[in-house]
């Protein structure tokens, strides 16, 4: 129903992307990634594109000063007062403090915190087999989801992929470092408020969607 608020974590790859495409359209709320946009501000090459990708290509976190204002900005605008559905951010303790005070402003607060588990070794494979549709964004990977048609997105019918500059075998492992070390312990963090729930993020991707509407709830 109306009013969900929820942020999807997980380590790079986990599927974060691809769930919450599809939540967003089941609750009509929106998917707030913050890649999506820091690599929106690369493309364009704002001040803040600028930044941000020397940090992203390295596969490091770019500073929270930055994340912070640009998700301030972002939840201010209407499409967001329906709800929405946080991918990639909070990534570290400050941003999740920030977060709160936002929302403790605003007079909102969060229905859920879902960290999707998948274990280190499955991640160098998603990493490196995933492409997207320019067009449109819809996620695909080498192995796991090829388009029905090949070379034509299931979704909008284009027939332009791209992939990510930091989506390889060597920035992967610092990636993860940044999620073992920095985003980790907001695992904790929700979990003493009560918010968190863990679902295994190691199957079918189906299964680990019917698996979140179930937590979610109608
Ligand atoms: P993935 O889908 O692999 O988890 P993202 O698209 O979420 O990756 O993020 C890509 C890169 O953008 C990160 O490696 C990091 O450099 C930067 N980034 C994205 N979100 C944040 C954030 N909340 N805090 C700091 N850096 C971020
Ligand atoms: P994140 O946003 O967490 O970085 P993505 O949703 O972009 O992750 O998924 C990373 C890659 O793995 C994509 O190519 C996607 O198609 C694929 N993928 C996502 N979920 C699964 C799954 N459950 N099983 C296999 N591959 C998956
Ligand atoms: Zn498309």
């Amino acid at each position: 129903m109306a009013g969900k608020r929820i942020i999807l974590m997980g380590p790079p790859g986990g599927g974060k992307g691809t769930q919450a495409k599809r939540i967003q359209e089941r609750y009509g709320i929106v998917q707030l990634s913050t890649g999506d946009m820091l690599r929106a501000a690369v493309a364009a090459g704002s001040p803040v594109g600028k930044q941000a990708k020397a940090v992203m290509d390295a596969g490091k976190l770019v500073s929270d000063e930055i994340i912070i204002s640009m998700i301030a900005e972002r939840i201010s605008q209407p499409d967001c007062f329906n709800g929405f559905i946080l991918d990639g951010f909070p990534r570290t303790v400050p941003q999740a403090e920030a977060l709160d005070k936002l929302l403790t402003e605003k007079r909102m607060d969060l229905d859920k915190v879902v960290e999707v588990a998948v274990p280190d070794e499955r991640l160098i494979e998603r990493i490196t087999g995933r492409f997207t549709c320019a067009k449109c964004g819809e996620g695909y990977h080498d192995t796991f989801k090829q388009p029905k048609k090949p070379g034509v997105c299931d979704v909008c019918g284009g027939t332009e992929f791209s992939r990510r500059a930091d989506d390889n075998a060597e920035t992967v492992k610092a990636r993860l470092k940044a999620y073992h070390v920095q985003t980790s312990p907001l695992l904790p963090y929700y979990e003493k408020k009560g918010l968190l729930m863990v679902i295994d993020g190691d199957r079918d991707m189906d299964v680990v969607t019917t698996d979140l509407i179930k937590i979610l709830g109608a």
